[in-house]
C-alpha cells in the first residue's frame, strides 16, 4: 500500500489545541511502530509485533469489539461515531497482513453499532460475527473460537488459528497513524460510579480522545467530579481493572475509570475461588482486605492452566464445574466465598454454594453496585 506525504491535522485535534510531530515513517507497518500503537484494550502487546510476518495464504484479521467488561462502552461508542474509520483500520490491518478475510466480532445487543458498519461495508472480504452477552467472550482464544470455530491450546498464539485479533480502537489508531500520521497520543474511555450530577440513570459516560498522560482526578473532573464516599477507584473494567489513585496518569491501556461503591464489613473467614479471566490473586486479597475478611483458602478454576506464571483459561467461558472448589473452601473455614468467575462458572457457584450456606461475592459487586448494574450471580 502506497504512503502519501500528505499530513492531515484532524479538526477535533485542532480545536482542542493538541500539538503533534507528524510521523515520518514511509510504510503502514513502520508507521504503526513509530506511532507506538499498542493494544487498546488492555493487553499492551506492541500492535507492529503481530503483523511482523504477513500470511502465505489465507489469514484472518479479526477486530475484538466484544467490549466484554460490563459498564466499559467507549469501543462501541466510537464504532457508532465512526465505523467508517474502525473499517478502513480493518483493511489496513488485512492488507499489511495479507489476510484474505477480515471480521469484527462484536455482542449480539449493539445493534447501533452493528448496523453502522453493515451500512457502509461495501468489501465482500469483511463479515460481521455476532457474540453472546456473556464474560469473557472478547478473551483472545474465545473470540478465535466464536469467529472461526477453533479452539486454541492455551499455550497457543492466535497466528496457529492462521488469525491476528486486534482490539476496535486499535483498528482505528491504526487509520490515524497510515493515513493521518497521528502518534497514538489518545485514549478512549469510559468513567463511571460515584459520579456527581448524574442521575441514577447515567452513571456510565464515555469520553474519546482523552490524552494519555492526564491525571485521573482530571478525567474524573471532566466526567462531573466524584460523589462523596467511594470504595476504590478503579483503572479498568470491573473484572480485571487494578486500584488506582487520584495522581495516577492515564495510560495507552487505560479503558476504564470506575469509582466504586463503599465496601460494607464482610465475613471474618472468606474463601477465595479465583478464574484466569478475571481478577486474580492478588487482587482478590486486596478486595478480602477491603472487606476486612481474612482468607482461608484460595482455590482456582480447575480450567485456569498456569502459563508463565500468569493464569489462561482452557475455554474461556465454558464452565467445567466449580462444586468441588466450593466445597473444598467450605472445608477449610470460609464463611463466605469471594469469586472472581466468568458468567457461566458463577452461574454454577450460584447453584451449590448457598446450598452450603456459603454467600457469594464476586470482585465486580461494587463496581457494579455504582452504577446500578446487575450483579454476576444467577443466569435466569
Ligand atoms: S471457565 Fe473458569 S477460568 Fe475459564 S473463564 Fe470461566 S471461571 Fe474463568
Amino acid at each position: 500500500m502506497e504512503v502519501t506525504d500528505e499530513t492531515i491535522v484532524l479538526e477535533a485535534d485542532k480545536e482542542q489545541g493538541k500539538e503533534y510531530v507528524p510521523l515520518k515513517s514511509k510504510t503502514p507497518i513502520e508507521l504503526i511502530k513509530e506511532a507506538g500503537i499498542v493494544g487498546l484494550g488492555g493487553a499492551g502487546f506492541p500492535t507492529y509485533a503481530k503483523f511482523s510476518k504477513p500470511f502465505e495464504t489465507g489469514g484472518n484479521v479479526i477486530i475484538n469489539a466484544a467490549e466484554c467488561e460490563p459498564i466499559l462502552s467507549h469501543n462501541i461508542r466510537r464504532i457508532e461515531e465512526k465505523p467508517e474509520q474502525l473499517l478502513r483500520g480493518l483493511e489496513i490491518a488485512m492488507e499489511i497482513a495479507n489476510a484474505k478475510s477480515g471480521y469484527i466480532a462484536i455482542k449480539e445487543y449493539h445493534s447501533k453499532a452493528i448496523e453502522a458498519i453493515t451500512k457502509i461495508n461495501d468489501n465482500p472480504n469483511i463479515k460481521i460475527t455476532t457474540l453472546e452477552d456473556i464474560y469473557p467472550m472478547g478473551e483472545e482464544r474465545a473470540v478465535i473460537r466464536e469467529v472461526l470455530g477453533k479452539l486454541l491450546p492455551v499455550t497457543a498464539l492466535p497466528l496457529e488459528a492462521e488469525a491476528i485479533v486486534i482490539n476496535a480502537e486499535t483498528a482505528c489508531r491504526i487509520q490515524e497513524a497510515v493515513e493521518l500520521k497521528k502518534p497514538l497520543i489518545d485514549k478512549d474511555m469510559t468513567v463511571a460510579g460515584k459520579l456527581n450530577g448524574c442521575d441514577e440513570e447515567a452513571k456510565i459516560l464515555t469520553f474519546l480522545d482523552v490524552p494519555l498522560g492526564k491525571r485521573v482526578e482530571d478525567v474524573f473532573q471532566m466526567a462531573g467530579g466524584l460523589s462523596g464516599d467511594y470504595g476504590e477507584l478503579i483503572m479498568g473494567g470491573p473484572f480485571t481493572g487494578k486500584r488506582t489513585s487520584l495522581e495516577s496518569p492515564v495510560i495507552k491501556t487505560t479503558g476504564g475509570l470506575i469509582a466504586s461503591e463503599c465496601f460494607f464489613k464482610g465475613p471474618e473467614k472468606i474463601g477465595l475461588l479465583v478464574c484466569a479471566c478475571g481478577a486474580d490473586k492478588t487482587r482478590m486479597e486486596q478486595l478480602a482486605q477491603s472487606l476486612g475478611s481474612e482468607v482461608v483458602g484460595v482455590e482456582y478454576c480447575k480450567q485456569a492452566i498456569e502459563v508463565k506464571e500468569a493464569r489462561k483459561c482452557e475455554n474461556p467461558g465454558r464452565c467445567p464445574g466449580q462444586v468441588a472448589k466450593v466445597m473444598n473452601l467450605k472445608k477449610a473455614g470460609a464463611q463466605a466465598l469471594l469469586i472472581s468467575n466468568c458468567t457461566d462458572c458463577s452461574n454454577t457457584v450460584m447453584s451449590c454454594a448457598p446450598q452450603l450456606k456459603l454467600p457469594v461475592y464476586h470482585c465486580t459487586d461494587q463496581a457494579l453496585r455504582s452504577v446500578n448494574h446487575k450483579l454476576i450471580r444467577k443466569i435466569k
